[in-house]
């Protein structure tokens, strides 16, 4: 006992005074195995280690080493604990190598080397059992953080859902399960009243009818997200349109659907005052411009008296203008059709030769008038469509129409048909003035013009090929377009000979 005691104290004084030695060494092995190139981090665990040492040598006389655990438990940063080992190694091979080449006697130097080995393994032994406590410690800390970060997320989701002005809800098993207070209230209920509620109570006859199906697919976690207007049934029977944004989801472990519910009774409204505005003025108008247009006719019919040529140039331009006018009232009217609920194509048979021809003849007169070609060309035996004759005959009418427009005199105009799969394909192309590569696909557009100054060659709305692409649309078929600056265009019409596929 006394011996080790002396063993010791020499142990301790062969030590003192190696600090720097030990932090040079350590400071080595810091930088081959930290990754860390954080000097302010590398000249803080110099510090510590500093510290430790010194402690290390004083308790090398003691042979107690709790201290050094309590200042690693104490530690100010981070530490790597792998750090501290390493340090406490290095330690220990300075300490082996001082009592080697300092003790005279064999014996004294075998048992001071054994009782080195002895302490740095107890040494060694705690740290790690405080390597598993720190870890445990900082997974706490980590939950404790991440918790924290969860809750400030759920708060603020939490905050966005509740207060958004437009209605959330989620449904499972067809009950309201969550809902917000913008859907409570578009319902007229409280949200204590509406969760729980079966979804069916919520909506008209005709709109259920028309959507289960739907709604309850997603309910099952089947099919993607479904958008859809309905009418809803408030609390006190009051109808009101909603646009519903319906996606499947999970709630408490089990298929639910999440759905944005909107309401649009204003936008509807506006829609329907919009559509009314456009036919009552269209209508308004085209009553008188039957009669001037009439009077106009008869003039020119020379039954009230022979004119003479500048009267009836007079009367010819009159008469020029009101059919513009006529012309540019049908597109408005066509327009508020195809854009209202209710619109439904008329659908039969349609020879599409009879059509394609009808309008190059109608067309003819405007042909001559610029001095151009108008050739059409179409195979025996063209297949017939299922479709609307009189839209197809306008679709034909606008693109046959442009084509005459667009092309200088002197020009050329074909018209094209054959049959390609399982559509009959018309071409139009002129010899005109060609649309850049970037009009191309805005000339669909309502109101698209290429050229829409008012020092523009051309008379028109830019509404003609937007009506075109609708007409195809709903027949099933599409427009393609080709075209070469001042070189010409082609438009390409597809149509389905079975119509559109259900
Ligand atoms: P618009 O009443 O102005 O003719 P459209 O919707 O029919 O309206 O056409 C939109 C625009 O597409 C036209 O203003 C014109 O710039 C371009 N366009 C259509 N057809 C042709 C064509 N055959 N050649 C050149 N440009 C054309």
């Amino acid at each position: 006992m006394e011996n080790t005691k002396k063993l010791r104290s020499t142990l301790a004084a062969l030590t003192a005074g190696s600090e720097d030695q030990l932090l040079k060494r350590f400071g080595e092995w810091l930088q081959k195995y930290s990754e860390s190139r954080d000097t302010t981090l590398e000249a803080a665990v110099q510090v510590v280690m500093r510290e430790m040492f010194s402690t290390l040598i004083t308790s090398l006389r003691t042979g107690r080493y709790e201290e050094i655990l309590v200042q690693l438990k104490n530690l100010p940063f981070d530490f790597q604990i792998e750090q501290v080992e390493a340090g406490l190694r290095a330690f220990r091979a300075i300490l082996v190598r001082k009592a080697n080449d300092s003790l005279e006697d064999p014996t004294s130097k075998h048992r001071a080397v054994e009782l080195i080995y002895k302490d740095f393994d107890l040494i060694l032994d705690s740290v790690s059992r405080l390597q598993d406590k720190m870890y445990a410690l900082r997974l706490e800390k980590e939950i404790e953080r991440k918790t924290a970060e969860l809750l400030e997320a759920q708060d603020l989701y939490k905050g966005l859902v509740e207060n958004s002005p437009i209605g959330v809800c989620i449904l499972q098993d067809n009950q309201i399960k969550f809902a917000n207070d913008e859907f409570a209230r578009m319902g007229g209920y409280t949200k204590e009243e509406i969760i729980g509620m079966d979804y069916r109570q919520l909506l008209t006859p005709e709109s259920l009818e028309e959507h289960k199906e739907g709604i309850e697919r997603r309910q099952r976690g089947l099919d993607g997200p479904l958008t859809y207007r309905a009418t809803a049934l408030r609390k006190d029977g009051s109808p009101i349109e909603v646009e519903i944004h319906s996606v499947p989801t999970v709630f408490k472990g089990k298929p639910a659907t999440q759905s944005t519910v909107r309401d649009i009774s204003r936008e509807k409204k506006i829609e329907q005052l919009r559509q009314s505005f456009f036919s009552n003025v269209s209508h308004e108008l085209r009553t008188p411009l039957t009669t001037i247009s009439g009077h106009i006719k008869f003039l020119l019919s020379g039954k009230k008296g022979k004119l003479d040529p500048s009267h009836r140039q007079f009367l010819e331009a009159a008469s020029e203008e009101t059919d513009k006018l006529d012309r540019i009232i049908d597109t408005i009217l066509e327009l508020a059709s195809l854009d209202s609920k209710s619109f439904r194509l008329h659908l039969a048979d349609v020879d599409m030769t009879r059509v394609t021809r009808k309008v190059a003849n109608s067309k003819t007169p405007q042909a001559k008038q610029k001095d151009l070609t108008l050739e059409v060309s179409l195979p025996d035996g063209l297949s017939h469509i299922v479709g609307d004759e009189r839209r197809l005959e306008m679709l034909m009418n606008n693109i046959v129409d442009n084509a005459i427009k667009f092309t200088p005199e002197g020009g050329e105009v074909r018209i094209e048909g054959r049959d390609e799969g399982s559509n009959v394909v018309i071409e139009i192309s002129d010899t005109g003035i060609g649309i850049a590569k970037e009009e191309q696909s805005k000339i669909f557009d309502r109101f698209y013009q290429a050229d829409s100054s008012p020092t523009r060659k051309y008379a028109g709305a830019g509404l003609g090929l937007s009506i075109c692409k609708e007409i195809a649309d709903l027949h099933g078929g599409r427009i393609e377009v080709e075209s070469d600056v001042g070189k010409g265009s082609t438009f390409r019409i597809l149509l389905p000979k079975e119509g559109r596929p259900e």
